[in-house]
């Protein structure tokens, strides 16, 4: 077994993940615990690779999974189906996180850090400052541009006056204008061209699971979301390949425009008319939904599809 301490976030890291991931390596090191390392489930991200590239930083090493007993800290998720193989043998020292819990469980007490924030970079600034610990300008970088991601330069209604604060703060301490690293580093991930449509899918896909039923929400970012529906049927492809292979009830793919605020949906599966209606007031046409306003997985999509599946 590793002697290391691993800490990560979900699979499909975003740049939450990634960057809480690197910022609770810090912090934990600047407390004595040498032996944590930051690491990663996925491939970084476009919007991600901006912020290294800003810093010039690499990004953590990737891992698969983890052998039994391994100890590890979990930042951004909690829901094991949305982490590493094995962590069900795993041991969990940690949390730090902004989600829901849910099909969660540890054999041992832990440390569990968990606030309805809007990003776990503004946990993470919370605790730097229960701490008194210093913010390098690097640290502060990257707990803003988690802060930029999860909530949409503080547009998403998952935005809470915490975050507010913290970023503002962070802006400071790095030294950065807010708005315009923020939209540059949220454009960078809006370039999807280079991608497949099984690609496209996948980016930031959330494996969801109630009743027995498995459904997937996958978001994608753009300045366009003309851009994307021009593959609407390539895309419907992918989507009808991945139901079959994960035997999946429902698949919902959100293209989010970033700069307007709003999102279409395609939505594919048992019901999906139904349960659209229900959750959004919508009649789906064309497999396709409007949602006026709607841009967050976590507080609009997720509770509403949930709860009418
Ligand atoms: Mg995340
Ligand atoms: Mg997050
Ligand atoms: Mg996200």
């Amino acid at each position: 077994m590793e002697e290391k301490i691993f800490i990560f976030g979900h699979k499909n890291p975003d740049t939450d993940s990634i960057c809480s991931a690197m910022v609770k390596e810090r912090f934990n090191r600047k407390l004595g615990y040498e032996k944590c390392f930051a690491t990663r489930l996925g491939k970084v991200n476009k919007e991600t690779q901006y912020v290294l590239d800003y810093l010039h930083l690499e990004a953590p090493e990737m891992i698969e999974k983890v052998e039994e007993g391994q100890e590890v800290i979990l930042v951004d998720h909690n829901d094991f189906s949305q982490s590493v193989e094995g962590i069900e043998n795993a041991k969990i020292i940690g949390v730090i996180d902004h989600h829901r819990i849910a099909n969660f469980r540890t054999a041992e007490p832990l440390y569990y850090n968990a606030k309805p924030y809007g990003c776990t970079g503004t946990i993470l600034y919370k605790e730097y400052q229960q701490r008194n610990l210093e913010i390098s300008k690097e640290e502060a970088i990257l707990m803003a541009s988690s802060i930029i991601s999860d909530t949409l330069l503080l547009k998403s209604p998952t935005t809470t006056k915490w975050d507010k604060q913290a970023l503002e703060d962070l802006g400071k301490i790095g030294q950065i204008d807010i708005q315009q690293y923020g939209l540059e580093m949220l454009k960078a991930g809006t370039d999807l061209d280079d991608f497949t449509e099984t690609e496209l899918i996948n980016l930031d896909a959330k494996n969801l699971e109630k009743d027995g039923k498995k459904f997937v929400i996958a978001q994608v970012n753009t300045v366009s979301i003309e851009d994307v529906l021009n593959r609407q049927q390539a895309i419907e492809t992918a989507m009808e390949d991945k139901m079959q292979a994960d035997n999946l009830s429902l698949f919902v793919f959100a293209i989010t425009d970033i700069l307007n605020s709003n999102s279409e949906i395609i939505v594919l599966g048992q019901n999906a008319d139904e349960i659209i209606q229900k959750a959004f007031g919508k009649t789906l046409e064309n497999h396709r939904a409007f949602l006026e306003g709607v841009v967050s997985r976590k507080k609009q999509l997720l509770p509403n599809i949930d709860k009418n599946i």
